[in-house]
C-alpha cells in the first residue's frame, strides 16, 4: 500500500533537540561516554515538596481524570501567580492548564490558524515554533536577528514584516537558544508597533522567565503594554522553574474567547492533563520559592564558568547571555577546517557531529534553530562535567588544521 501522509507533517522537520538526545542515547547504549549538552532541561531533581505532593496525589487517589482545562485549584494557583509576579489582572476562568507549554502553543496555533495565516517568528528560534505553525496549516515568516541586536526583534524588523496575513508574532524571552532577554523598553517598543495592528495576536513564551541573571528585571508583553492584553496569549510553566520537565505541565492566560477554543481542542485530544502531575504543580506554584532563587545563582555560576571556559576555543565566539541556560556560540571561524580524523567542517551541524563523533561531546547546531552557524551548548548539567565538556570543546578546536 502506498503510504500517504499528511501534506503538513510530511513538510515538517523532526525535533531537532529530540534527534540530538536519540543519537546521544544509541551511542551511550554501544558503550560510548558522551557528555551531552544537547538537552534543554534542568539536571536538579524536583523539589521533594513537590515531589511528595506528586506521591500524596496517588495515595489519596487523586488519579482520575481532572477537567479539561485543568484543577479549578491549579488554574485559580496559574491565575494568582500571573498576578503576583507578572502584574496581569487574570480571572482564574481566562487559564489553560496543558501537558506541558508545547501543548499550549500547539492548542493556541491549531485552534487560530488558517491556510495562508502567516506566524512571525524570530530567529533564532525554539526549534518547534515553526514546525508546530506549519503543522497547524500556517506559514512561519522568519526574521533574522543577529548578534548586532543581541538576537532581538526590533521594533522596525516587526513593523517591516508585518502585513494582512499576519495571525500571530512568537516571542519568547529570556530566549531559548540565545539567553536574550527583552527589556521593558523593548517590549513597549514591540508594542506600539503591534497596537497600531490589530489583526496580530502575540504568544509570550515564557517559560525561562526565573533563569534570569545579572539583577535583570523580567518583563512580559501583556505586562508593559496592558492596552494589548486582549490580544496576547501569555504561557509558561512548571518545567524549567521547578525541574519538573517530565511532568508535563504547562498554562496560559489570554483572551476568554481563544482560552474556550484551546479548552475545546484539549477536550478532543488529551483531555486534562496528568492529575498527579497537576497536584504536583499546584504545589510548586502554591509552595515555598527558594528552589526558584537558587538555581538562578547556580545558572548564573555555571554561565560565567562556561563562558571562561570556553574564551580558550579558538574559533569559537560567546555573546553573554543574560538568561536560560544556553550558551549560543558563533562557530563561523572553524567552517572550512578539517578535524584530525578528516572530516572538513561545512556547516555548523558538521561541527556538532564531529564534537559528538571525535570529542564525545552533544550539541545542538544553531541552523536548527533559524540561525547557523552557530552551536547551541545547554550548560545545565552539574560543574565537573561542564568543565571536562568545555576542555573537550576547547581541545577540539585546537586540533583542527587548515584544509
Ligand atoms: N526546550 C528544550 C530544548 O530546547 C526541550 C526539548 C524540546 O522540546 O525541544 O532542548
Amino acid at each position: 500500500m502506498p503510504v500517504t501522509l499528511n501534506r503538513f507533517l510530511q513538510a515538517a522537520r523532526p525535533s531537532a533537540t529530540y534527534e540530538v538526545m536519540d543519537r546521544v542515547a544509541a551511542r551511550r547504549a554501544e558503550g560510548a561516554s558522551i557528555i551531552s549538552l544537547s538537552s534543554g532541561e534542568p539536571d536538579f531533581d524536583t523539589p521533594p515538596h513537590v515531589s511528595e505532593a506528586g506521591i500524596a496525589a496517588i495515595k489519596a487517589g487523586h488519579t482520575r481524570y481532572t477537567q479539561v482545562a485543568g484543577l479549578q485549584q491549579l488554574r485559580e494557583a496559574a491565575a494568582e501567580k500571573f498576578q503576583r509576579e507578572n502584574g496581569l489582572q487574570v480571572d482564574w476562568r481566562n487559564t489553560l492548564v496543558s501537558r506541558g507549554g508545547k501543548q499550549v502553543i500547539f492548542n493556541a496555533l491549531a485552534a487560530t490558524l488558517n491556510e495562508g495565516d502567516q506566524v512571525i517568528v524570530p530567529a533564532p528560534y525554539w526549534v518547534s515554533y515553526p514546525e508546530i505553525v506549519q503543522l497547524c496549516g500556517g506559514e512561519p515568516v522568519i526574521v533574522p536577528c543577529t548578534a548586532h541586536s543581541n538576537f532581538k526583534l526590533t521594533a522596525e524588523a516587526l513593523e517591516a514584516v508585518i502585513g494582512p496575513r499576519t495571525r500571530w508574532l512568537i516571542l519568547n524571552s529570556p530566549s531559548n537558544p540565545s539567553g536574550a532577554v527583552y527589556s521593558r523598553e523593548e517590549l513597549e517598543a514591540l508594542g506600539q508597533v503591534l497596537l497600531r495592528h490589530e489583526h496580530v495576536m502575540v504568544l509570550s513564551d515564557d517559560i525561562y522567565e526565573h533563569l534570569i541573571f545579572d539583577d535583570l528585571e523580567f518583563f512580559t508583553l501583556a505586562q508593559v503594554t496592558p492596552l494589548l492584553a486582549e490580544r496576547v496569549l501569555t504561557m509558561n510553566g512548571v518545567s524549567k522553574a521547578y525541574a519538573m520537565t517530565g511532568w508535563r505541565i504547562g498554562y496560559a492566560t489570554g483572551p476568554a474567547w481563544l482560552i474556550k477554543a484551546m479548552e475545546k481542542l484539549q477536550g478532543q485530544q488529551t483531555s486534562g492533563p496528568c492529575t498527579i502531575s497537576q497536584r504536583a504543580a499546584l504545589a510548586a506554584l502554591t509552595g515555598p520559592k527558594d528552589f526558584i532563587r537558587l538555581s538562578r545563582v547556580i545558572f548564573q555560576q555555571r554561565r560565567d564558568q562556561v563562558l571562561k571556559w570556553l574564551a580558550d576555543a579558538p574559533g569559537l565566539r560567546c555573546e553573554v547571555p543574560q538568561g536560560a541556560f544556553y550558551v549560543f556560540a558563533c562557530c563561523a571561524e572553524l567552517l572550512g577546517k578539517v578535524t584530525p580524523k578528516g572530516t572538513v567542517l561545512r556547516s555548523d551541524e558538521d561541527v556538532v557531529n564531529a564534537l559528538l563523533d571525535e570529542a564525545d561531546v552533544a550539541l545542538v547546531h544553531g541552523s536548527a534553530f533559524g540561525l547557523g552557524p552557530y552551536i547551541r551548548i545547554a550548560y545545565a548539567l552539574n560543574d565537573d562535567s561542564l568543565h571536562q565538556a568545555c576542555d573537550a570543546i576547547v581541545r577540539f578546536c585546537c586540533a583542527l588544521r587548515s584544509a
